[in-house]
């Protein structure tokens, strides 16, 4: 049986085509995503996810997270109580395992899963690409192929929606990153025209403007504590409860209009300057929030009409956006990049499971060639005169896409 898995920097999420249907795996507690988090004690007992992610703030240094962005590199983790140190490629074979072991329990004893698509960002590189299938293959995959990221959410947007495009932007905000690509398809074979990320442009971001604009001019209101007690020692606790409370918030914001942050003395176990125990109890509406990360926002769009001017594209040009990553579940987020950039946007796909369904699907169907592929390699070495022509040969319409670009003379 094959699986379509999408390895996220902050959540993971395993899929398969079971019967013609689409089949999320979910976890025991009914939840679709895996937090990329590993947790080790000193008798090297694990947690994995949620479960390991409710260590953070009582254990960090017995916790790896984030590995995603170190894998293909030497860099190591240790988990400290242990002594045990893993790189990031081991860290991904653990939250593989625990992605397969998941769909096992969910599929006919005795099917097998051997083989995965796994998405990859359309900017990793080759070494990334292999440490990746190495972590798959470690995990006891037999079979792994892996594919573009925003081409498993164009390809889950089409299956989704019902309906093909000429062109999408996909725009996935992450946890820490932003990364939109221009998905073209032609003659139902989808490319990565052009894709660019941006770093410290995420929903972390979004939780920092709660804690920075909401949380700490609060608590300096509210307590008698040093103007600069973010970057004191001694309130490292309170600092390490903050970002967790404001988080859930802003998840809850995506559902209702206001939502109250509220961390108990229990919890913090931090005094102020008069020894009085410190608490978070605030309200946070919606609307406040919005303002918030509007300039965020602005951001973002700015970097997709970039995207488009370096490919020459006009929005018009663009059919679709395909919204994926956890915080595009705010329709408030989806609103503002698809008015602002004047892009209708596909509304059918869940943005935290549409990787793992679009690998799912494109293994099932195998029918889609991306542009790693050899047949891809070999038509753009045919256009050495400097030409590269886009035609869409077979059309019901009145009009069609024809697409010329001169290309940068070869330096050798
Ligand atoms: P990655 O691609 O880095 O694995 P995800 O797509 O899983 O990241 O996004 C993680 C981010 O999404 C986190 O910052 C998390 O707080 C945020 N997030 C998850 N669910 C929601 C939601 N319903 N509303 C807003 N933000 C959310
Ligand atoms: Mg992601």
């Amino acid at each position: 049986m094959l699986v379509g898995i999408d390895l996220g920097t902050t959540n993971s999420a395993i899929a398969a085509i079971i019967d013609g249907e689409i089949v999320v795996f979910k976890s025991a507690d009914n939840r679709e995503v895996l937090p990329s988090v590993i947790y080790i004690d000193r008798n090297d007992r694990r947690l994995f996810g949620h479960r390991a992610l409710s260590q953070a703030h009582t254990s960090p240094t017995n916790i790896a997270s984030g590995f995603k962005r170190h894998i293909g590199e030497g860099f190591e983790i240790t988990f400290e109580a242990s002594n045990l140190v893993l790189n990031a490629e081991e860290c991904s074979t653990e939250i593989l395992k625990q992605l397969l072991a998941r769909a096992r329990a969910q599929v006919d004893n005795g099917t097998e899963i051997t083989h995965a698509v796994i998405g990859v960002p359309a900017a990793f590189n080759q070494m990334q690409n292999e440490a990746t299938k190495r972590a798959a293959l470690a995990a006891g995959l037999r079979d792994v192929k892996l594919l573009q990221e925003p081409i498993a959410a164009a390809i889950a947007s089409e299956e989704m929606s019902g309906s093909t495009s000429d062109a999408f932007i996909v725009f996935d905000l992450g946890g820490g990153t932003l990364d939109v690509a221009l998905v073209q398809n032609l003659l139902g074979s989808l490319t990565v025209e052009r894709h660019e990320g941006v770093n410290r442009l995420g929903g972390r971001d979004f939780d920092r403007l709660i804690v920075d604009q909401v949380l700490v001019p609060w608590l300096l209101d509210t307590f008698d504590l040093p103007n600069d007690f973010m970057k004191l020692e001694e309130y490292t606790r309170l600092r390490r409860v903050l970002q967790p409370a404001a988080e859930d918030a802003k998840v809850e914001l995506a559902g209702q209009e206001q939502s109250g942050i509220f961390v108990p003395e229990d919890n913090v176990r931090t005094v102020d300057l008069v020894q009085t125990p410190i608490y978070v109890d605030v309200d946070l509406t919606r609307e406040r929030f919005e303002t918030l990360i509007g300039p965020l926002l602005d951001r973002t769009v700015a970097v997709c009409r970039d995207l488009l001017k370096s490919a020459l594209y006009e929005p018009e040009d663009v059919d679709r956006l395909v919204f994926i990553g956890g915080p595009t579940r705010m329709q408030f987020v989806r609103d503002y990049v698809s008015n602002a950039l004047g892009i209708p946007a596909v509304q059918e796909v869940d943005p935290m499971t549409a990787v793992a369904i679009g690998a799912a699907v494109f293994g099932a169907t195998a029918a889609v060639v991306d542009k790693s592929s050899k047949e891809a390699e070999e038509e753009r070495t045919q256009a050495d005169v400097g030409v590269e022509f886009q035609v869409q040969e077979v059309t019901g319409s009145e009009t069609a896409r024809f697409r010329l670009r001169i290309k940068d003379p070869k330096p050798d």
